[in-house]
């Protein structure tokens, strides 16, 4: 049986596109959708390539996005076959990029291509938004395209994006949110001395221990309907002192907060400042926002969704905020309806990464069923 999502799957596969490359994938996607009648848009910022494709013009906008860009394949030896020509081997499709998320475009490109065929007067607009930065500092990616939208009024209705979301069986986990995520950096200052001296000196470590016990008990919130509680992690300290005999005066204390939407930045930020302040410490606090937490309530998307996925695998499927931070949180900010839905994700960024071989066409009916219910 022919089956174009696998084949397309595997041509993507086929082009090793280590972020931020895109090797080609854009190019390809763009060929088959501009003669489904899209009309292909490249927004290229640095040494990132972007594509925004479309198809119509009105309301509501449909769009798909992902990226091409893939991680690096690890220790080469390790892999069962080369991670960049796609191999079949007792059901399932191995290749760097398969699972994350190569067969997830294919499925989409494919379903795009009987919708418009069978629906060329559909209603609204359909477009995809591709990046090959999504797996690296995410700067050029997604977040510029989303600012050149906005600055010319595309809005966005409804978003499906094909990370790997999926768990045991195709379809049993969508993502409707994720926590934010909050860099903080601390400095704690003493003075630095001899440790033969130790009243000339005033320990920046003996300093920092109580505020670390402190934060590290610190219960944040307790989560919510959608989200777990707030988790603090501590991920570097260092006092940039390599001597033996040196009272250290400085201590570089690097930590995460991954936030649901019971905590906001500002309380995060006061709540820490309060500890410091607390524990009478000389300090100095930079924070850095990698993504703001997001959710899409059980509305009119997530029940198509759910719905397309039990007609076509059968399954009942969960709604989750688990993980980390995607494109989603460049999205979500402009009002769309964000749904995260892909492949089952046990080998993502693993060697041999690999999709069960019906995965894509089985994610290209889901994706189709989803235009079906939204544009006609
Ligand atoms: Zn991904």
């Amino acid at each position: 049986m022919h089956d174009p999502a696998l084949e397309l799957t595997k041509e993507l596969v086929t082009k090793a596109s280590i972020t931020p490359q895109d090797a080609g994938c854009q190019r390809l996607v763009s060929n088959m959708l501009c003669s489904a009648g899209f009309k292909a848009e490249p927004m290229p910022f640095g040494e990132v390539d972007n594509l925004w494709l479309r198809r119509k013009h009105c309301a509501p906008l449909f769009v798909f996005a992902g990226h091409t860009d893939v991680v690096p394949p690890g220790p080469m030896d390790k892999w069962r076959f080369d991670p960049f020509a796609p191999t079949l081997h007792e059901g399932y499709l191995y290749g760097r990029g398969t699972a994350d998320m190569k067969a997830s475009i294919a499925a989409f490109v494919t379903a795009a291509s009987k919708f418009t065929d069978r629906y060329p007067n559909h209603h609204g607009s359909i477009a995809m938004l591709l990046t090959s930065d999504e797996e690296g500092p995410a700067v050029n990616g997604t977040t510029k395209v989303i600012d050149e939208l906005s600055a010319r009024n595309e809005s966005i209705d409804y978003c499906i994006i094909g990370e790997p979301t999926s768990e045991e069986k195709l379809g049993d986990v969508v993502k409707i949110g994720r926590r934010g995520s909050l860099h903080g950096f601390l400095v704690i200052h003493g003075v630095r001395g001899h440790v033969a001296y130790p009243h000339l000196a005033h320990n920046a470590v003996h300093q920092c221990a109580p505020v670390i016990s402190k934060l590290a008990a610190t219960v944040w919130d307790n989560g919510n309907e959608q989200f777990p509680p707030t988790s603090f992690q501590i991920t570097d300290i260092n006092t940039a002192s390599n001597a033996e005999n040196a009272v250290p005066g400085e201590v570089f204390i690097r930590f995460n907060f991954r936030h649901s939407t019971a905590s906001t930045v500002d309380s995060l930020t006061q709540r820490v400042r309060d500890v410091l302040t607390d524990s009478d410490v000389d300090y100095e606090l930079d924070w850095a926002i990698s993504g703001s937490p997001f959710v899409t309530e059980d509305g009119k998307l997530v029940s198509i969704i759910k719905r397309a996925i039990s007609d076509e695998v059968g399954i009942e499927t969960r709604l989750s905020t688990s993980g980390g931070t995607s494109d989603g949180r460049f999205i979500a900010p402009t009002g769309a309806q964000v749904v995260e839905l892909g492949p089952v994700n046990k080998t993502i960024h693993k060697v041999n990464e690999c999709v069960a071989v019906d995965t894509p066409h089985h994610l290209a009916n889901i994706y189709y069923r989803i235009l079906v219910s939204i544009l006609t």
